[in-house]
C-alpha cells in the first residue's frame, strides 16, 4: 500500500470536474473509497462529485443523481459499511440508448472524468462507455442536444475503476475493496457456529459467496481450521469429492474431533460443472457418516458492517490514486483500474484486467481447471496447496520418508500477539503431514529450566487452535541470555531438537540473535532456526508485516470507532488515545489513516508545541464549521512514547485551556485490550502461510548446517551457514527470509528497539491529507 506517489504528486492547480460512483453489489470499503476520492479531488483543486445510484442515477442525471460534494460532505464515511451514494444494477446502461443519455448528464453537469468502483461488469460498463464516447457525444452534437463548445470541452472522457468486490474475483489485483470484510464476517459466523457443533457433535456445512472464485470459502477454510472445502476452481467428479471428504471426516472424527466444519463456495462445482450444493454435501454426510448435518449459509450477512482496517486502508490509497490516474490521464492512455499488487498500489490497464477475471470463468466452463488455477495470484495457489496439507493429511502415511523426519521445537517469546496460537496449529499440524515431530517449548525460554517444559504436540491438543488469542503454549520476555544460555543449550541438547521455530516481536529478535552467535560455542544451536514475527508494534526489523499487528489495528479501530460515536454525541468532544507500540509509530500511523483521526503523535517524529498548537487551531477551525451538524466527534492519537513531557493528560489539559469551552478533550487509553482478542482473519490465514514456509525453511537449511562443519568437527561460521538462522518476513507480497546477523548488524536501532528504515511515511502523508491537517515541520 505504499509507494504511492500522490502525495509527492500535490498539485492544487487542476480545474477537472471528478465524478465517483459505486456500482454492482456494495461491498465494505465502498464509502472509505468515495471519501478519499472527493477529498482528494477537491485537495488537488478539482470540483467532486457524486453520481448517486450506479449507473441508473448516470442514465437519469439531474441534480438528483449527480451531485457536487464538499469536504465535510463525507465525515465520517471510512467507517461506514455498504455504500452512502447507492448502487444498483441497470440493464439500461447495457443498452447503447441508456448510455447516450448517460452521457448527455455527465456533459450537462460538466463531468470530464468518472471513477467507477465496482466489479468486473460495472468495469467493462465502465470501459465501453469511454470506448464508444466519441460517437456518443458526436451523436448528441449531431442532434443538437449538446452545444458546439460543449462538445469541444467533453471530447475525451477519462475513466478509472477501482475494484470494490467481496470475492476478490478481479484478476489483476491481490486484494479488492470489501474482500477482507467479508472474510472477517464469515470467520466470526464460523467461530460462533464452531461452539454450537461442539456443543452436540454436529456437522456443518457452510455456504460462502463466490460465484466464480473461491478465495473467501479457502481463506475462511483456513482461517477456522474448517475440515473441507468446495472452491469453483479445484472441482472433482461426485464420487471422488464425496470419497474424498468422507475419508477426511472420518478420519478426524476417529481422533477424536467433535465438529466438522464443511465450507462450499455458492458457485462450487463438480467436475461435470454441476453445481454442489449444501445439501448435496449434506446428505453425503448423513447417509456415508451418519453425522447430524445443519446447513448455514451466510447470505448477505458476509456484505454488511463497517469495513475492517485492511479495506479502509486499501480504499484510501486506491481513492487517491485513482484521482492521480485521472488528472494524468490522456485521450491515449488506456484506462486504467487502481489494483494492490503485492502490497503496492499500481494501475493496471482495465480492459484487460476485465478480460482475464471473465478468462478464469471462461477456463471453468470449458472444464479447464489447470488453467482456472494457473490464472489465480501465486500466493492463492499457496494458500491451496497448504490447505490441502494441514487439512488434508492422513498422518499414518506421511510425505516425507522416514530419514528426512525432524523434530522441530516452536517456542513464543515476549508479549502475545494475535495470530500465535494460528501459528503453532499450523506447524504443528503441516509438521505432522510431512512426518515430522512438532514439539512445543513451553513459557519462552525461561520455561526449559523447568521439567516438563517441552513436549510433543499433538492433533487433538491443538485443535480450535487457529481462531484462539494469546499463547497457548506460554510465553516469556527473556532472551536466551537472560533465562541462562548454558541452560538453554544443554536443554535443546538434551531434547535433540534439529530445528527451531521462534515466533514473537523484537525479544525473539534479540533471542535468534544471542542463538546464533553462540553456535560457535554450543553445538546444540547448529540446527536452523527462524523467527516469525509476531508483535501488534510492528517493529522486527526485516519485516513490513508482524503477526498481531492487524489484530490489534482492527481493535484500535473499534475503539476508536466507538468513542469517536461517543464524542460526536456530545456534539464537540475531541478524544486523546494513546496507542501502544513502544518506539515505532506503525499502530497509530496506520490507525489515524483508518480512523479518519485529526493528527497522530510518533515516536519516530516526536512532538513540537508548535505542532500541537497547529493541530488545535484545525481543531477549532473544524468544529467551528460543523456547528449544529451531527458526527462531530474528532479523534488526536498518540503513540505512548511520542513525548515523555506531552503525556495524553496534558495534551487533553491543553487543548481543553485552549478550546475555552467550544469544545472538550478527554483522554481514551485501550491499554491492553490492543493486544487481546480473537485474531483476525488476516492474521490468522499469514499465520498459516509463514508457519508452513518456516518448516519448509528448516527442512530446506538442515544441510547446509550439517555442511559448514569441517572435516574436524568443528563449525565453520561461514556466510551460508549465517543464512540458517533467519527473520521471515514480508517485503512487498513476497516472503523473504533474511539473516538474522545482516539484520542485527545493520538494519537495527538496538537501543530503540525498533528497525532503522520505516516504510509507512506515505500513510501518514495521505492520512493528513485526508483530514486537512497542516504539518509545521
Ligand atoms: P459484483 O462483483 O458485485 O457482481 P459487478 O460490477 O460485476 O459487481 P454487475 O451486476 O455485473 O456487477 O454490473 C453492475 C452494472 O454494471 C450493471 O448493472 C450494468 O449497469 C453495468 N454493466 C455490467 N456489464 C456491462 C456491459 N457489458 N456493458 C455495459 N454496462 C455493463
Amino acid at each position: 500500500l505504499l509507494d504511492s506517489a500522490s502525495v509527492a504528486n500535490k498539485v492544487a492547480s487542476s480545474t477537472k470536474n471528478i465524478a465517483v460512483m459505486t456500482s454492482g453489489g456494495d461491498a465494505p470499503g465502498m464509502n472509505a473509497n468515495v471519501r478519499a476520492i472527493i477529498r482528494a479531488a477537491i485537495y488537488k483543486g478539482c470540483k467532486a462529485f457524486a453520481v448517486y445510484e450506479g449507473y441508473s442515477g448516470l442514465v437519469k442525471g439531474g441534480p438528483q443523481y449527480i451531485r457536487e460534494m464538499h469536504w465535510n460532505d463525507v465525515r465520517g464515511w471510512l467507517a461506514e459499511g455498504g455504500t452512502n451514494i447507492g448502487t444498483a444494477r441497470c440493464m439500461e446502461f447495457k443498452e447503447r440508448w441508456g448510455r447516450l443519455a448517460a452521457c448527455k448528464n455527465m456533459i450537462e453537469a460538466g463531468i470530464d472524468a468518472l471513477v467507477v468502483c465496482g466489479g468486473d461488469g460495472s468495469l467493462t460498463g465502465a470501459d465501453l462507455f469511454r470506448a464508444e464516447w466519441p460517437s456518443l457525444i458526436a451523436e448528441l452534437h449531431e442532434k443538437g442536444e449538446i452545444t458546439s463548445q460543449q462538445y469541444e470541452n467533453h471530447k475525451h472522457l477519462n475513466i478509472c475503476g477501482t475494484v470494490g468486490s467481496i470475492d476478490n474475483d478481479m484478476s489483476s489485483t491481490d486484494a479488492t475493496i470489501g474482500c477482507y470484510s467479508s472474510l472477517a464476517r464469515i470467520c466470526e459466523a464460523i467461530d460462533y457456529i464452531d461452539a454450537t457443533a461442539n456443543s452436540h457433535q454436529r456437522a456443518f456445512v457452510i455456504e460462502v459467496m463466490g460465484r466464480h472464485c473461491g478465495w473467501l470459502a479457502l481463506m475462511a477454510g483456513i482461517a477456522t481450521s474448517a475440515d473441507y472445502i468446495f472452491i469453483p476452481e479445484k472441482p472433482s467428479s461426485r464420487k471422488d469429492w464425496s470419497d474424498h471428504m468422507c475419508q477426511i471426516v472420518a478420519t478426524h472424527r476417529a481422533r477424536g474431533k467433535r465438529k466438522t466444519i464443511v465450507v462450499v463456495a455458492e458457485g462450487a462445482i463438480a467436475s461435470d460443472l454441476t453445481p454442489i450444493t449444501c445439501e448435496d454435501v449434506r446428505d453425503v454426510l448423513v447417509e456415508r457418516l451418519k453425522l447430524d448435518t445443519r446447513i448455514t449459509t451466510l447470505g448477505h450477512v458476509q456484505r454488511g458492517g463497517n469495513a475492517v482496517a485492511y479495506d479502509r486502508l486499501l480504499a484510501t490509497m486506491q481513492g487517491v490514486a485513482a484521482v492521480d490516474a485521472v488528472l494524468e490521464g490522456t485521450p491515449e492512455t488506456p484506462s486504467p483500474m487502481i489494483a494492490v499488487v503485492e502490497n503496492k498500489i499500481v494501475r493496471k490497464p482495465l480492459v484487460e484486467a476485465v478480460k482475464l477475471t471473465k478468462s478464469v470463468a471462461e477456463a471453468i466452463n470449458a472444464k479447464d481447471f489447470a488453467k482456472a488455477i494457473s490464472l489465480r495470484d501465486s500466493e492463492f495457489v499457496e494458500h491451496l496447496n497448504n490447505f490441502m496439507a494441514m487439512n488434508t493429511a492422513d498422518f499414518r502415511e506421511p510425505s516425507l520418508p522416514v530419514e528426512q523426519r525432524k523434530k522441530i521445537a516452536i517456542i513464543n517469546v515476549g508479549a502475545p500477539a494475535g495470530g500465535m496460537n494460528s501459528a503453532v496449529y499450523s506447524f504443528a499440524t503441516y509438521c505432522m503431514s510431512r512426518g515430522h515431530t512438532p514439539c512445543a517449548i513451553n513459557n519462552g525460554f525461561t520455561g526449559l529450566a523447568r521439567h516438563d517444559a517441552v513436549h510433543t504436540l499433538d492433533w487433538l491438543q491443538i485443535e480450535g487452535w487457529a481462531s484462539l488469542g494469546g499463547s497457548e503454549i506460554g510465553t516469556n520476555r527473556k532472551t536466551p541470555e537472560q533465562a541462562d544460555l548454558g541452560m538453554v543449550a544443554y536443554e535443546f541438547d538434551k531434547h535433540k531438537f534439529d530445528g527451531l521455530v521462534l515466533v514473537g516481536g523484537f525479544e525473539a529478535f534479540v533471542s535468534l540473535n544471542q542463538l546464533e552467535k553462540a553456535r560457535q560455542w554450543f553445538p546444540a544451536f547448529r540446527i536452523p532456526m527462524v523467527l516469525i514475527p509476531a508483535t501488534i508494534s510492528n517493529n522486527v526489523p526485516g519485516t513490513e508485516y508482524s503477526l498481531g499487528s492487524d489484530t490489534c489495528l482492527n481493535s484500535l479501530v473499534d475503539y476508536c470507532d466507538a468513542i469517536k460515536q461517543s464524542a460526536a454525541a456530545t456534539r464537540n468532544r475531541c478524544f486523546v488515545v494513546e496507542c501502544q507500540g513502544g518506539n515505532s509509530g506503525y499502530i497509530a500511523s496506520f490507525a489515524q489513516l483508518c480512523c479518519g483521526a485529526t493528527a497522530s503523535y510518533v515516536p519516530e517524529e516526536g512532538m513540537t508545541l508548535s505542532q500541537l498548537a497547529q493541530d488545535i487551531e484545525t481543531l477549532k477551525v473544524s468544529f467551528a464549521n460543523d456547528q449544529g451538524k451531527a458526527k462531530s466527534g474528532r479523534l488526536l492519537l498518540k503513540s505512548e512514547k511520542a513525548s515523555d513531557v506531552l503525556t495524553t493528560q496534558t495534551i487533553a489539559d491543553i487543548i481543553n485551556a485552549e478550546a475555552n469551552q467550544r469544545f472538550d478533550a478527554k483522554t481514551a487509553i485501550p491499554g491492553h485490550a490492543q493486544q487481546g482478542g480473537i485474531p483476525s482473519a488476516i492474521d490468522r490465514t499469514r499465520a498459516a502461510r509463514f508457519a508452513i514456509q518456516a518448516v519448509q525453511f528448516v527442512e530446506k537449511m538442515y544441510d547446509t548446517i550439517a555442511a559448514a562443519e569441517n572435516e574436524f568437527g568443528e563449525f565453520v561460521n561461514s556466510p551460508a551457514a549465517a543464512q540458517t538462522a533467519c527473520v521471515l518476513g514480508v517485503e512487498r507480497s513476497h516472503l523473504k527470509f533474511t539473516s538474522i546477523r545482516q539484520l542485527y548488524d545493520y538494519e537495527t536501532e538496538e537501543g530503540r528497539r525498533v528497525r532503522k528504515n520505516i516504510f509507512w511515511q506515505d500513510i501518514r502523508d495521505i492520512s493528513d491529507l485526508l483530514v486537512g491537517r497542516v504539518r509545521v515541520n
